[in-house]
This record gives structure tokens, sequence and C-alpha cells, in this order.
């Protein structure tokens, strides 16, 4: 085939599909639009999910009837003006597309006025072909109507989800830019009853709540963050409250939803080690940032940024984020129905008394649920986190003793705690580590005798790649003749246990992962080390012990969890007990 410029309506249809994937990405353009036209009030309304129509009407400064052909062409826009502007873009839109990419795969009409205007006026755009304008009596402000989105082409049409899919991304979107926006009030409807309506008074948590329900929305923490330019708002998931993936973490950056970011590996790792693996937070986090550190201009669909200085911004949210988990962890309470959690295994056993005593107490309980392991937790407000310092994160204990060999009893100023010892000494190992491995100063003892271990080959291979690592950690490993290991040394941490255990432990734990992220490995190996090396269950401690890990755990950091993310503790409360008992009303 010969080589041809493409007829206009190809061109155009082809720049479209950048833009313009389905109906949500219209409702997105429209939305940005009416955003950036300063609108308090923004009205979406759908058919058949999107495919029928999509119109948003706005109350923002509207379009000069003298420009509103302009507006749909190709790369027409008010928001920009040279390419130097490229650099510190403060509105959602800039490319001068999204009007024109509409109109090239819809039967698009816009009605506009400004406040100056005696009179609106109307056009209307046909897959790409402009009409006539046409005067129009209309209020201040902006109306577009997307119909019939794809009519004309069938291709696009054929890669639509099913209605509900369609229409769940839409809602998706509009309540996510509620929360970013919430001095403007937004309502989404199809049909005659709204799905979606807010407010437009500033208040995030009520359409928090619309987002993931009022359960979710009132232990949601809040956070509040601002240094060097930099400013984060928005809320986050307590610890114990999590979901099996990503999806319910949105970021905001400058206003702009982005979809895929490395701040949201940020996030994560702010929750690392408190989190069991393959859980997720959950957050809606609003980043501001001065609008020349930023790069608005990747991304066909703006979904993506570029920070100038993208470690600063990292660990911004890093820092803000993990400062309000920390001083907000509940110890998880022992609920009642796990407090006689063997009791509905074995019903005939029990007096019907207590049976249905446990059976309201299990109801009580129930209203804690929510894929929530802790308690519900009342909102703490910015001054409450600023008085639950990370160091207080567990109240003083006077030990009682041990039980099991496994447990610890202590009393608290609010009840009776009970300590899972390895959990628990897994975490003051780990973080001494960490604390040691921050200060690059990981000190090691030499063993009398160096250590030989033989490995299979596999193991030996693997072993041999994260040589480095360890030696960081302070295990001095030399190749020793064909697939064996000299140790010489081992941290001064883990002196008094087996450091041929350990290795080969180690290596085990190699082998079973798959690919550790190169920033994440560090934390990781620490984390294998101090399992392997943490008293165990079953293992007697003398009352000094015991009281000397009590201590530590009282000086960690986040000493409420093991660095897997289980519990070192749980609380029976004095109010619970008076309960148990009878001393207080069942109520
Ligand atoms: P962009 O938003 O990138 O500038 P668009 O194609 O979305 O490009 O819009 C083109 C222009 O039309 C905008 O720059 C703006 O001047 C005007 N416009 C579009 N929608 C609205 C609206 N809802 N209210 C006021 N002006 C609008
Ligand atoms: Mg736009």
């Amino acid at each position: 085939m010969t080589i041809r410029v493409l007829p206009p309506e190809v061109a155009s249809q082809i720049a479209a599909g950048e833009v313009v994937e389905r109906p949500a990405s219209v409702v997105k353009e429209l939305l940005e639009n009416a955003l950036d036209a300063g609108a308090k009030s923004v009205t979406v309304t759908i058919a058949a999910a999107g495919r029928t129509l999509i119109q948003v009407a706005d109350d923002g400064v509207g379009i000069p009837a003298d420009e509103l052909t302009l507006a749909v062409e190709r790369h027409a826009t008010s928001k920009l003006v040279s390419a130097d502007d490229l650099f510190r873009i403060a509105t959602l839109g800039f490319r001068g597309e999204a009007l024109a990419a509409i109109g090239s795969v819809s039967r698009l009409t816009i009605t506009s006025r400004t406040a100056d205007a005696p009179a609106g006026r109307r056009l209307r755009v046909e897959g790409g072909i402009i009409g006539r304008l046409e005067k129009v009596g209309a209020p201040v402000g902006t109306v577009v109507s997307a119909e019939e989105l794809f009519y004309n082409v069938p291709a696009r049409l054929k890669f639509l989800k099913k209605d509900v899919t369609e229409r769940r991304a839409i809602d998706t979107l509009l309540t996510r830019y509620a929360l970013a926006y919430p001095q403007v009030r937004f309502k989404l409807s199809e049909g005659n009853s709204p799905s979606l309506q807010t407010a437009g008074d500033g208040d995030r948590r009520a359409i928090l709540a619309a987002l993931y329900g009022v359960d979710v929305a009132r232990q949601m923490l809040d956070v509040l963050s601002e240094e060097d330019g930099l400013k984060l708002t928005g809320f986050i998931s307590p610890i114990a409250l999590t979901r099996s993936n990503r999806k319910e973490i949105t970021f905001f950056i400058n206003g702009r939803w982005v979809q895929d970011t490395p701040l949201t590996t940020a996030l994560l790792q702010a929750y690392h080690t408190l989190l069991m693996v393959g859980r997720y937070p959950l957050a809606a986090v609003f980043v501001e940032i001065p609008p020349e550190e930023v790069d608005v201009n990747v991304h066909p669909a703006k979904a993506e940024v570029r920070f100038r200085n993208p470690d600063k911004v990292f660990s911004f949210v890093l820092r803000s984020a993990r400062r309000a988990i920390l001083a907000f962890t509940p110890v998880p309470q022992m609920a009642p129905q796990n407090l006689w959690g063997s009791v509905p295994t074995q019903p005939r056993t029990i007096d019907p008394i207590w049976s249905l005593a446990h059976d309201e107490l299990g109801v009580e309980g129930q209203k804690s649920g929510v894929e929530n392991s802790g308690t519900v937790s009342p909102s703490p407000t910015a001054d409450d986190q600023q008085l639950a310092s990370p160091n207080i994160t567990v109240p003083l204990l006077r030990l009682i003793g041990q039980i099991g060999s496994t447990y610890l009893v202590a009393e608290g100023p609010d009840g009776l705690y009970l300590i899972d010892q390895h959990a628990a000494h897994e975490r003051v190992l780990f973080e001494k580590l960490m604390a040691q491995h921050e200060k690059k100063a990981i000190p090691s003892q030499v063993l009398l005798t160096p250590l030989v271990v033989h490995l299979p080959p596999a193991s030996a291979k693997l072993l041999e790649d994260q040589l480095p690592v360890l030696q960081h950690f302070g295990f001095h490993v030399d190749l020793f003749g064909q697939n064996s290991y000299q140790v010489r040394a081992v941290p001064s941490l883990f002196a008094n246990s087996d450091p041929e255990a350990a290795l080969r432990a180690l290596v085990e734990d190699f082998e079973e992962d798959e690919a550790p992220l190169q920033n994440e490995l560090e934390a990781k190996i620490a984390g294998r080390v101090c399992k392997r090396l943490a008293i165990k269950a079953g293992q007697v401690l003398s009352p000094d012990e015991q009281r000397a890990l009590l201590n530590d755990l009282e000086t960690c950091a986040s000493p409420r969890t093991c660095p897997h993310g289980r519990p070192t503790m749980i609380h029976l409360s004095v109010d619970t007990l008076e309960r148990q008992f009878g001393r207080k009303g069942a109520r």
C-alpha cells in the first residue's frame, strides 16, 4: 500500500480513542471542564449507563458566544498559551482535545451562557461535523450532552462492558471527585432518583460514607500533614481495616485523580509489617504540590503525572501516613465471642444459661464486624492524633506471669493483657535490627568456631546471590568449597541462637520467594531472621526474661503487631470482665 494522509474524520477518531475509551471517560472530561470553569454545582445525568446519554450541567463561567465554535476544535483551549505554561498547569484540562474528541464519536450538544451575555448559545457537533450556532435562553453556565456514544465507531461499542460495569465506573469516578471537591455540589442520576448527591458544604467524611459505607467511613483515620511546600490531606484505614486488593486506594494530586502512581507504593510501605500479607489498606489521599514540580503532560487521559523530585514526594507520603497509622493503632479487644471461642462447637455440654448469654454477647460482638478484626474505634480528630504519640502505644504493664509456656499475662490500666511471646519477641527483635540497619551499624559477633553449612546446589546459588545483604545484616558468610558456606559471625542480637538453623531457615525462605521488591528486601530479610530466631511458643521463660520482653515491647514503635501483621497482644477490658461476671448490665 502507498502512504496516504488519513481523511480528517478517521484521524480524529483515532485521536479520540486516546481520550474517550468508555462512557466514564466522557464523564471525566466534562466533569473536569465544569470544575475548571469554577462550578459550585455539577449535575450529571446518564441514560443506559451512559451509552445513550451523558449530560453534565454546571453553573460555571460559561463559554462566550464567539468562542463556542472554537471550543470544539482540536487543540483549542483557553487554559494554555505557550509551551512554558505546560510546566505550571493549575487547571485539570490543558490539551484542548476533549470536546473535539467527544464530538467526533457521539452526537454532542453544548449550551452555554456567560454572566454578561443576555442569551445563551447552542452548538451541535455530530460525528465531528460542527453545526451552526443558535441563540437560546439558558441560565449562566454550561450544559454538555453527548448522545449515542460511539454510534459511528461500532468497533468501540463492542468493547464496552456490561451496563453494571460501565455504570459502576461512572459512579466511582463521581464519588471520588466529590471527595476531592467537597465544596462543590455533585449529583448523579440515571432515571428519577439520584444515585449520588453531595451537599457541597466541605464535609468530606459525609462523602466518605457514600463511598465506603457508614461503618467503614467512621473508622477511617484523618491524615493531615504539611511540609516544605507539600500538603497531604484525606483518610487512610487503620490497620484492622483492610481489603484484598488495592482498588480502594485513591490518590488525587493537585485535584487530579491519578490512577497509576508510585505514591501507592509509598502508602503501602507505610503499612509495611503492620498488615497481613495480601491485605491492603483503603485510602483517599489528596496531595498538593506546587504546579511547577509536577509534569501532568505524560498521559493521554491525564491519568498519570511525573514529579520533578519523586523521592521527596514519596517519602513525604510515606512519613505522613506512617505517623497517622502509628498514632492510632488499637490493641485488638478480646471480643466476648472469641473469649468463649470453643463454646459453639460443643453446644450439648453447655448450661442453657451460658449459651443464652453467649448468644446475646455474640450479637453485640457482631456490631463491630465488617472485615474488622479490631475494635470499632471512634474517628480520631487531628487533636487526638497529636496526643497519642507513637511511643505510648502500649500502656505500662504489670507482669503477672506466663501461661502455657506461650503467653505472658499482664495487667494494664484498663484490664488484662495477654501477650503472645513469640509475636512480641519477633517485633522487639525486628525493631532493634531495623534501628541498627538504619544507622548502618549492625554489630556482629564472631563465632568461636566458624560453622560450615552444606547446601543443595540450587539453594547454594540462592544464598550466594543474597550474600551482600546478609553481610549487611551482620552475618559473615563465605563460600567454602562447592555448595558449602562458612559462617564466621552472626548479628550480636542473635548471638545466643543457633546460627546454622538461622541460615538454613533463611535459605528456605529465599526459595519460597518469587521476586521480592528490592526496597522491601531488607525489611523482609530482617523480618524472616527475627521470626526464625524469636522465642518460640512453648518455651518456658524465667520471670526476668518475661519482664525483659515486656519492657522491650513497651519501647517499640509499633508494639501491637508482629512484623508480619499478626497481633502481639489482646486486651480484655475491665468493662468486658464486669459484664462477663454480671457486675454490670448486659448492655
Ligand atoms: P481543555 O479542557 O483541555 O481546554 P476541552 O476540549 O475540554 O479542552 O475544552 C475546550 C475549551 O472549552 C476549554 O479550554 C474551555 O475554555 C471551554 N469549556 C469547555 N467546557 C466548559 C465548561 N463546562 N465551562 C466553561 N468553559 C468550558
Ligand atoms: Mg477539558
